[in-house]
Formats: C-alpha cells, structure tokens, sequence
C-alpha cells in the first residue's frame, strides 16, 4: 500500500531517479536458477522485483540462470513460470543465461587478447593453496604469464571438448593481493562434458556464475540486479566484469543486496528440499508440508495470502528468522474473506434425537460466508440422527464449558436448540451415542421467539444418512526445531518431526461430493480445509490448510 515508508531498495531507486536515471530505463529481472522447485524464500525475491515492476511500471525478465548442466532440469524450468504465473505476476521477457554462451564466450576471447583473462592448468587444490588468506596475499599462478596465443589455443581447445574435465580452467587476470579473496584472479570458465537441458552437446565449457550473472544484467539492460547478502562480496567482480564489456550509451547494471528471508521449523534451500524429496521423507516437491510454493499452493495456500505475507515481512538488510505462524496469519486472513463455510465432523459421535420423527427430514438454510453477502446459501440436510465432535459433549460439565451436557441446551448450527438427556457407552465406558430432545420451536430464520432464545454455545454438525466420507490430511511441522537449519554441527534431517503427517477420515455435509481440486473451505470451528489432487470422485481427500486460531505451543 502506498501509505507505508518506502525500503532501502526503494530509496536506492528513487536516488537513482534523481541523479539522472530515466524512468524509462528501470528494468529489473528475477533469476532462479531451475535446480529444484520456488520456495517462500524465493517468494520474497520475486515480491520484491515484480512489485517494483509495478511499482515503476517497469519491465521484469524472468531469467533462468541455468550455467550449471550438472544439476538443471526442464522440469524445474517448467515449474519455476508455473509457480511465478500462479502468484500473479507477468514477466516481460522470458530468458536464459545459456543464450548468452555465444556471447559470454565471445567476450572471455576478448578478455584473453587484451591480457585481462588466461587459461589456468594446475588442479584445483594448487589454485586454492595459492588463494592466500584474508589477511595474507595470494601468488600467482606459474600459468600467469602464457601468452595471449598460447592462451586463445588452449580455450579454443576447451571449447571444442579436446580438454578433459578438471585439466584447464580460465581465469580473469585482476590480482592475487587484492584484500577482497573474490578478486584474486576468479574462474570464468570450466570445462564440463556433460549435456544442457537446452544447448544440448554444443558447449564443454560452462561459465561460472560471477562471470555470467552481471553480463546477462548487462544485455538485457537490467538497471537494478539485486540479490541477496552473501553476494555482497562479489559486488567488486561483478562490477570489474561489466566495466570490462562496457560500450558507451549503454547502461551499466547495479548490483544490491538484502537479506535472505529465512521462515521457523522448516528449511528455504532447494538442495536440502531436494535432499527431503529423495530420500523420501516427502511425497515430492509439491507435498503439502514443503515450503515450496507448490506445496503451499496444494496446501491451500492463495497467492494473495503469499504476497500478502512478503510485502508484511518487507525487505532488510539484516538475515532473521520470521515465524511461520506470521505465515498461517496471511492465509488466515485471506480465507476468511473468501472460503465458503461448510459442516465437517472429524471425531464424530452420534446424537439421537429422540423427539424428531424416524422419517423426517429437513433441508435448512445456510448462510455460505457471513463476510460476503453475496456467496449466498445453501440447503443442509437435517435428520434424527446426526454426527457431532466427541470434544463437544462433556456428560458433566463445569460452568465454563459451552458445549453440550447433560440437562444443558446448544444450538446446533443452522438448525435448533438441543439439550442432552442420556448417553450410551460400551463395555469400555466409551460414549457410543448420545441422546437429546430438541425445541421444534426453535429452528433458527423462522422468526419465532424460541429461535431467538439466547444458548450459550453453537455446535457444527451433518446428518448421519446424508454424510459423505472424505478423508483429511492433518500436518504438524515439517520439523520439530525452530531453525533446523541453524547450526552448521548439527544435521537438519536429525529434526526432522516424524508424526508430520495424520490421516483421518471425516464426515462432511453432501455439498461438497463435487468439491473440486484446489478449492478452499472453511469447516465450520475447525478450521481451513482444501481438496488434494488426490481426491477421486471415491475418495475425496481434504488437506488441512490451517486452524481457525493459532494454536501451535511453542
Ligand atoms: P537456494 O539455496 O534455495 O538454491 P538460491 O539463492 O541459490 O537459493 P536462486 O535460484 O539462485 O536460489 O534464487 C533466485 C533468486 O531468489 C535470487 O536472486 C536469490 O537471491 C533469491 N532468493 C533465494 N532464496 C531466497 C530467500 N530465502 N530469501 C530471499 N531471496 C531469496
Ligand atoms: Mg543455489
Ligand atoms: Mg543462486
């Protein structure tokens, strides 16, 4: 909204503005690299770079920053637009660092003839050994000073797959002493003999990300590249790059950083999703209990409770844990608008109602959502024997329960006042079914003074002959810790929570046999429920999105 105080990333913009910069040369990009499926981390990034597209009216290329054969795949590619499409928003161009491998390469032969790059032949362990130390200078290479001929050779030969993998390297030529390690003459290239998703066999040399990432800001004239702190060091190289294949009238890009968006009891990073995947621990990357954004589309999650949630965290220059209840707020939030209520009860007891005819049967009004007049009603069916929640009947009750008891009167919901008479148990003592009288009086809309009796409490409830099975998914956090991912001694997977997933089976008003995928509903005082896509017209199958209130103990 625009009555907020404007970010650090906007500020640097609208200084940008007043030193010069035309409007029209804002352009922004998001960059994933498609090595495994969004997460809510990556909701920030693209939050933050789409909304200043709309905040400037501003072009935004989605780019895929694909420069590594060995672990990109066309499924994520494919995965990647869907999930950026579902939250909302539209990219201007869609592009690849890998149609660039022409012109990068093009670039680096450049670089060679003008003394600034050269072709490196030691193993890796040497060039790390004469990386020096932070405080202590590096050396250099004794390949340092091949000639520009030897040198175009060689990466030519790398080039057209003649070099084994691991055998030449080429590196920029800037400065073994520079306190800034990044500086000390960094790879450009390696040689890879492994195939592209998309180019295929055509390259056995790959660039290496500071090599690639400023230059693709460079061609597609991106005006503001941000990316997050741990690239705050490589801001020196990306900037000694593009100033090296600077023509005049072009604009250069400018590199900023803010703080990786971390979220509590689970984990934001695809190598370690994809570890969950693998070995199984998830169903896959879109199970309901990742914090990738397919998983929290399955889960039920809005995309407006997902934007929602990153303009509320904003952006920072400071790495810090945001609680996922603030998450559970948003779609809270959202859900309440716009999820249809409906009845559903997921621990049923049966309650008789002795004084309702045998045969009879009701179809009562009922309200779709009280926050928006215009989701209209609906008909339930209504019966002498109903299901109702265990929790929900206490044969003897003390005076701050508002449920049902016996000799004290609820209303149930839609429908009329009850009070509990008896119950029966079985041989265990466990209530098997509960009796009640009801004041046919007192049907609520029907306007009559016993409908308008005041009862303390309101139960859900669905008519045992009309109910329709389903079952529910009922998730508990992915992980048992806060920060799983916290302490570099100890492994994530050690916290990994082993009830994370609950199947039961519940009882649900008829309306929804023709629930479809992805709705969403709100079970009336339980909570937000959707339909998985595994639901059949047999089965259906509900995910709990979240409850009504926050009830997670810390
Ligand atoms: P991962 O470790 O999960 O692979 P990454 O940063 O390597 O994360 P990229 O595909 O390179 O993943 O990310 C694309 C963009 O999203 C980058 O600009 C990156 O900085 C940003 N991004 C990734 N993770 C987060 C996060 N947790 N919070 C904010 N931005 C993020
Ligand atoms: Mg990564
Ligand atoms: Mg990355």
């Amino acid at each position: 909204s625009e009555e907020r105080s404007l970010n650090f990333i906007e500020l640097i913009i609208e200084e940008d503005l007043k030193n010069g910069l035309e409007k029209d040369k804002l352009r922004f990009r998001f960059p994933p690299e498609p090595n495994g499926y969004l997460h809510i981390g990556h909701a920030s990034s693209i939050c933050l770079n789409f909304g200043l597209g709309l905040r400037y009216n501003a072009p935004v290329n989605l780019r895929f920053d694909d420069t590594n054969p060995v672990k990109e795949e066309q499924e994520y590619v494919d995965a990647i637009k869907r999930d950026v499409e579902w939250l909302g928003f539209e990219w201007d161009k869609e592009c690849y660092a890998s149609d660039y491998f022409q012109q990068l390469y093009d670039w680096a032969v450049d670089l060679i003839k003008r003394d600034l790059a050269y072709v490196d032949s030691q193993s890796s362990e040497a060039m790390a050994q004469q990386k020096g130390t932070p405080t202590q200078p590096g050396t250099n290479s004794p390949y340092r000073n091949r000639t520009v001929q030897e040198n175009l050779e060689l990466f030519e030969q790398m080039k057209n797959g003649e070099a084994a993998e691991g055998s030449h390297v080429l590196r920029a030529k800037i400065d073994m002493a520079s306190p800034n390690m990044l500086m000390r003459d960094p790879l450009m290239y390696r040689v890879l003999h492994k195939s592209h998703h998309r180019t295929g066999s055509d390259w056995h040399i790959y660039p290496m990300y500071d090599w690639a990432h400023g230059e693709s800001d460079y061609i597609e004239q991106v005006s503001h590249s941000f990316c997050t702190l741990e690239f705050a060091m490589h801001r020196e190289l990306y900037e000694w790059f593009v100033d090296k294949i600077y023509t005049e009238g072009t604009l250069p890009p400018k590199q900023r950083e803010f703080a990786r968006r971390n979220l509590s009891h689970t984990i934001v990073s695809k190598r370690k999703l994809l570890q969950l995947v693998q070995e199984g621990h998830v169903t896959g990357w879109d199970d309901p209990r990742m914090p990738t954004i397919s998983g929290l589309r399955r889960r039920g999650y809005t995309p407006m409770s997902i934007r929602n949630f990153a303009d509320t965290i904003g952006i920072a220059k400071r790495t810090n844990l945001i609680d996922v209840s603030l998450l559970e707020f948003c779609v809270r939030e959202d859900l309440n608008k716009t999820a249809p209520r409906v009845m559903a009860v997921l621990d049923p007891v049966k309650l008789v109602i002795d004084n309702y005819p045998e045969v009879e049967e009701e179809w009562l009004d009922a309200e779709n959502n009280p926050e928006d007049e215009a989701a209209g009603q609906r008909k339930v069916p209504f019966s002498k024997e109903l299901y109702i929640e265990r929790e929900d009947f206490k044969e003897e009750a003390n005076r701050k329960f508002f449920r049902l008891s016996i000799g004290k009167e609820v209303r149930l919901k839609n429908a009329y006042i009850i009070k509990g008479e008896s119950v029966v148990k079985d041989e265990n003592g466990t209530i098997t079914e509960i009796h009640c009288t009801y004041d046919a009086d007192s049907r609520s809309g029907s306007g009559t003074e016993a409908s308008m009796r005041k009862v303390k409490g309101t139960l859900h409830w669905v008519s045992v002959k009309h109910a329709i099975e389903a079952e529910v998914r009922v998730y508990d956090r992915l992980f048992t810790h806060e920060n799983p991912d916290g302490n570099k001694e100890i492994d994530f997977m050690s916290y990994i929570n082993p009830d994370s997933l609950n199947v039961i089976k519940g009882y649900m008003e008829p309306s929804l046999k023709d629930a479809k995928v992805g709705e969403n509903y709100q079970f009336q005082r339980l909570g937000y429920y959707c339909v998985d896509k595994d639901s059949t017209a047999e089965n259906i199958v509900f995910n709990k999105t979240v409850g009504l209130r926050d009830t997670w103990a810390k």
